[in-house]
């Protein structure tokens, strides 16, 4: 039964069966370049080209775009194929570009011999010069017209490193007066004296994206190539391409184009993500500040929250950016689900149950998720002192503040209903301590009358000589404009947020002694929290993930 409605991708290839494609001719790829690690945009493509897989049970290839070894680096690859995988897809195959460095080459060659292609030896100045503008022809090179016999020369000396950088080009001989800028002989060979993380120095031309891509889509027989909006005018030369060579046999691969998605109070782009790593701005493209999906997963969301958001956002043809709230909103949705609830104080201050015996403690029941019965309960200790959190005690307050003040009363989850007498305080007038008294009949869930009494507020708490000692950390917004990336006149360094991440020390249950990496837990009324990859067995560090919704009263 059809839940959700057709994008308009899955409309194209819907139509695509109905005038003559087979189930078995579908075919798509992820195809991200090895130059950085993948972030929420690419969540985006990686939910599209997968969950077409899935939905017409079709291959779905993992499309190493590596043909610029100046920027592409094996440490990509691999947490790349990471990332999808802790996503949830599984690839059909493993393919990379420079796979087809010799197949591409040849069929260059055969460019050359039809007169579709040249060598060019002006300086890239000269070809831009030429290039003219979109309402202006562009002149055409002195070069275009050298003989077929020169060009396979020159081309194959080229390949042999007869040539130093920049001295020559080889470029397809389409159209100079085209109104699309892309179609005036684009380039499609370069010099690169840089070894390959694959092909090593076996090569030293390496083909351009336009020339790679859509081969590459034919070799794999890619049935649709799936790219973003700024490819569309890519399309014709796309097109001119396969023209050239396409067997008429084989399944034609069709580009569509969909938009890029931006997320607010960030970038998504490798080139400035990995500035922020090399000026330090971060400590590395998984800090859990970083809109990557390493960073992501490290702050403790979850795949499914990912792939919520990705398919809540949908897909569209026009460019927009989409508030960080709402991915927000979907980690918080699943870890209310998942998380146990346990109980931190992160601004600690110290109460005394002046009528709780000394030395004496007592472990209480405590349910580890109120939204399911099977996730079961754990025991806490309460004892005479405790801490609660700074913000949950007034001396002074109005009817609304459902905290602690003096003279009134509270819950504290789980245990006892509690009084506020006194309070100690220093010469500046900070409170340092709350004396209390505690009604010992008011036990949570021990079905007394006074059990049962009705009191405003309910507040977390740890007893401090059983509290675990942790390093908290907690991260606000990366920049402090909604989008630094947006603006003329200023670069999107000038909005880093300097007081981004805040290290605190957090007192918590003893429950979360044993916490391992990647466990996640609401700390009531606090938000939600993991074990970072830095918490070792002596000194546990937690990254809250997310605040709760502020639906508790404040
Ligand atoms: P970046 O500027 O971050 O390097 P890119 O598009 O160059 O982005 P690729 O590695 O080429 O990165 O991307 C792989 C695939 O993911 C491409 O199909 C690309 O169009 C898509 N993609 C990249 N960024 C986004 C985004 N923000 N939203 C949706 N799709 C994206
Ligand atoms: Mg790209
Ligand atoms: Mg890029």
């Amino acid at each position: 039964e059809e839940v959700k409605s057709l994008n308009f991708i899955e409309h194209i290839v819907e139509e695509d069966l109905a005038n003559g494609y087979g189930q078995q001719d579908l075919r798509f790829r992820f195809p991200p370049e090895p130059n950085g690690y993948l972030h929420i945009g690419h969540a985006s493509s990686i939910c599209l080209n997968f969950g077409l897989g899935l939905r017409y049970n079709a291959p779905v290839n993992l499309r190493f775009d590596d043909t610029n070894p100046a920027k592409e680096e094996k440490e990509y690859v691999d947490a790349i194929k990471k990332d999808v995988k802790w996503l949830g897809y599984e690839w059909d195959t493993e393919r990379y570009a420079s796979d087809y460095f010799q197949q591409l080459y040849d069929w260059a060659v055969e460019l050359i011999k039809q007169g579709k292609a040249y060598v060019d030896s002006q300086s890239s100045e000269e070809m831009a010069e030429q290039k003219g503008t979109p309402t202006e022809s562009g002149k055409e090179s002195p070069f275009r017209n050298r003989s077929i016999e020169e060009n396979l020369s020159l081309f194959e000396r080229m390949k042999n490193g007869e040539f130093e950088e920049g001295k020559h080009v080889l470029r397809a001989k389409i159209d100079m007066t085209s109104p699309n800028m892309l179609m005036r002989d684009p380039i499609m060979y370069r010099v690169l004296h840089k070894a390959h993380h694959r092909t090593n120095t076996d090569w030293c031309i390496y083909p351009m994206y336009d020339w790679t891509h859509g081969e590459s889509d034919y070799i794999e027989q890619v049935s649709h190539s799936l790219c973003t909006l700024e490819f569309l005018p890519h399309r014709e030369l796309y097109n001119w391409f396969l023209d050239q060579l396409v067997d008429t046999e084989k399944l034609r691969p069709k580009q569509r184009e969909f938009a890029r998605r931006n997320l607010s109070h960030t970038v998504v782009s490798k080139r400035k993500l990995l500035q922020l790593v090399e000026q330090s701005v971060v400590d590395s493209w998984d800090d859990p500040r970083m809109p990557t999906i390493s960073g992501l997963r490290r702050r403790g969301y979850t795949p499914e929250s990912i792939r919520n958001f990705a398919e809540t956002i949908g897909i569209a043809k026009r460019e927009n950016i989409v508030d960080v709230s709402l991915l927000e909103f979907h980690v918080r949705e699943h870890l209310n689900k998942i998380a146990p609830r346990v109980m931190a104080v992160l601004n600690p201050l110290k109460v005394v149950i002046t009528n709780y015996e000394e030395g004496k403690e007592e472990w209480l029941e405590a349910e580890n998720n109120p939204g399911d019965e099977s996730d079961g309960s754990r025991q806490v200790p309460f004892s005479r002192e405790l801490f609660i959190e700074q913000e949950d005690f007034r001396e002074e307050a109005n009817r609304k503040f459902f905290r602690l003040k003096l003279g009134g009363e509270v819950r504290l989850k789980n245990g006892y209903i509690i009084k506020a007498e006194s309070c100690t305080k220093d010469t500046d007038g900070n409170i340092l301590e709350v004396q209390c008294t505690y009604d010992p009949k008011s036990k949570s869930g021990s079905g007394t009358e006074e059990s049962l009494r009705k009191v405003k507020g309910t507040l977390h708490w740890v007893s401090i000589a059983h509290a675990v000692k942790a390093e908290v950390r907690l991260y606000d917004r990366l920049f402090n404009d909604e989008n630094p990336d947006g603006h003329k006149d200023k670069d999107f360094m000038e909005f880093v947020n300097p007081d981004s991440l805040k290290k605190i020390t957090g007192y918590l249950e003893p429950s979360l002694k044993n916490a391992k990496v990647g466990d996640r837990f609401q700390f009531q009324r606090l938000g939600y929290f993991n074990v970072d990859t830095d918490s070792t067995a002596e000194n546990l560090v937690f990254n809250r993930t997310v605040t709760l919704r502020d639906t508790w009263a404040k």
